[in-house]
């Protein structure tokens, strides 16, 4: 904690004073351009990665970075998403998914929860990765079975996506854009679901203006 605490302090007397005009204006209201849903893995920073200030995305993290289908079970995913998309009028979502992610690793190994009653429960939302894992990857070795299970993972998390009415209103309207990316921690690199191959391939501004709109028949290679 001693760390944290004077990490705030050094804030508040070097980033905050020189930003000072920035955070007043942050104080009347938000509004971000962008809904950034990542995992909550403490590797992953959205603000460092895209080189965005407070203000600029509006973040929504959980384990496995999971948007459990539409329903009428109350659910902070779909409640975050609806606020993002009808009210804050965010103009594109991103699914980031990133290498090494324990929650996929734990899809794709379920003994590992056993004991973990929650996070089993939880990747349940993740069960149609593991079925397109199973089902169409089961020669490539368990690391390119991880990294394709986070790449699909994405996608599938973009279709959960499709089923919340709001967002669905907003694709009909083509108000919307909805991007699949990948962040590789080892490398530093974005890639992005390019719906013309049909793979993910690194982020430039041809794809990201695209975006993704399904997924494409052909497998995907692991990144
Ligand atoms: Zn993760």
């Amino acid at each position: 904690m001693e760390k944290l605490v004077k990490g705030v302090h050094a804030f508040q007397e070097e980033i905050f004073r020189s930003e000072r005009e920035l955070f007043q204006r942050l104080a009347k209201g938000q509004s971000p351009e962008t809904l950034f849903v990542t995992c909550s893995d403490s590797r992953i920073n959205p603000n460092l990665l895209t080189g965005t200030n407070p203000g600029e995305l509006f973040i929504l993290r959980n384990a496995g970075n999971i948007i459990p289908p539409y329903s009428e079970i109350p659910c902070g995913e779909a409640a975050t998403t609806e606020y993002a998309v009808a009210v804050l009028g965010v103009q594109d979502i991103i699914v980031c998914g990133h290498s090494h992610c324990g929650a996929i690793d734990a899809l794709l190994d379920p003994d590992t929860t056993a004991e973990l009653p929650a996070v089993r429960a939880w990747l349940a939302y993740a069960q149609e990765t593991k079925r397109i894992v199973d089902e169409n990857y089961g020669a490539l070795s368990p690391e390119s079975r991880a990294s394709i299970a986070v790449q699909e993972n994405v996608l599938v998390q973009i279709e959960h996506l499709k089923s919340l009415p709001t967002v669905a209103a907003r694709l009909k309207d083509h108000s919307l854009g909805l991007h699949a990316w990948v962040y590789q921690i080892e490398t530093g690199e974005v890639f992005a679901y390019d719906r013309t191959s049909g793979q993910y391939v690194p982020l430039s501004d041809d794809v990201a203006k695209v975006g993704v709109r399904s997924r494409g028949s052909s497998a995907i290679r692991p990144i």
